[in-house]
């Protein structure tokens, strides 16, 4: 799967002139119309940006040695809950089916400005709220690997379309492990970067205090190249850090010194739950560390058990304020109705789904008056006890590795109808969103269905850096 290029590859090309920009392009959209029409789509794709994407690559072409950019001539796919000017932001939903975004989200601004190329607008659970991709208005996707499975989600299509090789690179977002998740089980590399590091700016918001926008790639390299454009602090978002590392795919290249560094196994995440073949190809990995001189150290993040219940009321309670603006008045769909009252009630019984019922109605009942300081309030305080466990562990060590999840890609199908056994698939990424650091997942191995296995690193707050060179090495030393 995904030999295609990388961004260095394409980039390197066509500033040498040994790559066309126009056939690259011209081919990415061929095979994403093959898959189109084929028997098992894949359906990376809502939206292909196929004129735009052309029109670019060919003025690229024609001036490529009066241009440069870190993404000269890179197409990228980008999750379709992140504004792109001219393209719909369907956010996988009915109810913006036909919404057009009027500015780019300032990640695509960054992307554009050093070159890239937006080639589509991908698939994704309806407003990136789902672990497998099936709640997507517009389709399932399908997992490259085997395609009776599922992607992963919410960014199924994102990690679908750099495993399949219908892009170069792609853009995700990751509120409880949507980055991360999607892409172990597509075999891909998937960064979620600490809160505030990258602007929210034109992301469509789920769970506000959550949310980032992150890179999905073949390699830890490239994930690098696109975290240094799209980071930075933005004054157009109010949680915007005021952080930048500067050099920060060029720095990926510095030594570390292995013997220096203390990896924390914390032991809630490596049970008997946890599929077979993922906890040895993990183990493999921990083993070729601790020959390198990597000290590990087994750590206890004991509030673990409360992360699922405290993500979903921290979410849909945020969801269910941030998807009130979708009311047929002001965006996409607005249904036949004879009072205000039933522009309301019936934009919305048509317009979203099932799962984006279940978790708005969860999140008005946690902030309703009766039950808030029972719930919502709670959640917050178990939130910061959760927060608490991860600080004390990182005064222990530099590094938290845990599997990614706790199976391989599962059937199409075979969680849908049970929300709470699909809200456990994210078991381990969620704690990191509710904490608000960073934390990348790397393929390390497959089962033994050929199924991609993810292994988590987690880093502490604003070190990006450092975990991305940690594990660029740890890919160095398994590749
Ligand atoms: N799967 C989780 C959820 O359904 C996380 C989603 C996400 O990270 N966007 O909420």
């Amino acid at each position: 799967m995904h030999k295609g290029f990388t961004i260095s590859e394409v980039v390197e090309g066509i500033k040498s002139g040994k790559l066309s920009c126009y056939e690259l392009v011209s081919e990415y959209l061929k095979k994403i119309k093959e898959d189109k029409n084929s028997e098992y789509p894949i359906n990376a794709f809502i939206t292909v940006n196929e004129d735009e994407a052309i029109k670019s690559a060919k003025r690229i072409d024609e001036n490529r040695s009066s241009l440069s950019g870190k993404l000269l001539g890179v197409p990228i796919a980008v999750k379709d809950n992140i504004n792109v000017e001219g393209l719909p932001t369907t956010c996988g939903s009915r109810i913006l089916e036909k919404f057009i975004s009027v500015e780019d989200a300032t990640v695509i601004e960054k992307l554009k400005k050093q070159g890239g190329i937006v080639i589509g607008k991908t698939n994704m659970d309806e407003f990136a709220m789902g672990s497998s991709n099936e709640t997507s208005y517009y389709g399932v996707v399908r997992n490259p690997y085997d395609r009776s499975r599922v992607p992963g989600g919410s960014s199924g299509g994102s990690a679908a379309s750099v495993a399949g090789d219908f892009c170069v690179a792609s853009l995700g977002s990751d509120t409880g492990g949507s980055i991360r998740q999607p892409s172990a089980f597509c075999g891909v590399v998937g960064l979620k970067p600490t809160y505030g590091f990258v602007s929210r700016y034109g992301l469509v918001a789920f769970g506000s205090s959550l949310d980032q926008i992150g890179p999905i790639t073949k390699n830890v390299k490239d994930a690098s190249i696109l975290l240094e454009i799209i980071s930075g602090y933005d004054p157009k978002d109010s949680t915007s850090v005021k952080f930048n590392i500067t050099d920060l795919s060029e720095r990926l290249e510095e030594k570390i010194d292995l013997s220096n560094i203390v990896v924390g196994l914390p032991e809630e995440y490596f049970t008997d739950n946890i599929q077979k073949d993922i906890l040895e190809s993990i183990n493999t990995v921990i083993k070729i560390l601790e020959s390198k001189g990597v000290k590990v150290k087994n750590i206890s993040l004991p509030m673990t058990k409360y992360a699922i219940p405290t993500y979903y009321i921290v979410a849909p309670a945020e969801a269910s304020s941030n998807l009130s603006r979708f009311d047929g008045i002001r965006y996409g769909l607005r249904e036949e109705a004879k009072s205000l009252k039933e522009v309301y009630y019936n934009t919305k019984t048509v317009g979203f789904g099932k799962e984006v019922k279940r978790r708005i109605m969860l999140g008005n009942y946690v902030l309703s008056a009766g039950y808030y300081d029972a719930y919502y309030l709670k959640a917050l305080k178990v939130r910061t006890l959760i927060k608490n466990d991860f600080k004390k562990a990182f005064s222990e060590v530099d590094f938290i590795i845990t599997p990614t999840t706790p199976t391989t890609a599962f059937k199409i199908g075979e969680k849908v109808s049970n929300p709470i056994e699909m809200y456990l698939s994210d078991i381990f990424t969620v704690t990191v969103n509710l904490v608000g650091t960073c934390a990348i997942s790397i393929p390390v191995g497959k089962d033994r269905n050929n199924l991609p296995i993810g292994m988590q690193i987690i880093g502490k707050p604003f070190e990006d850096l450092e975990l991305l060179k940690f594990a660029h090495c740890i890919e160095s030393l398994i590749s």
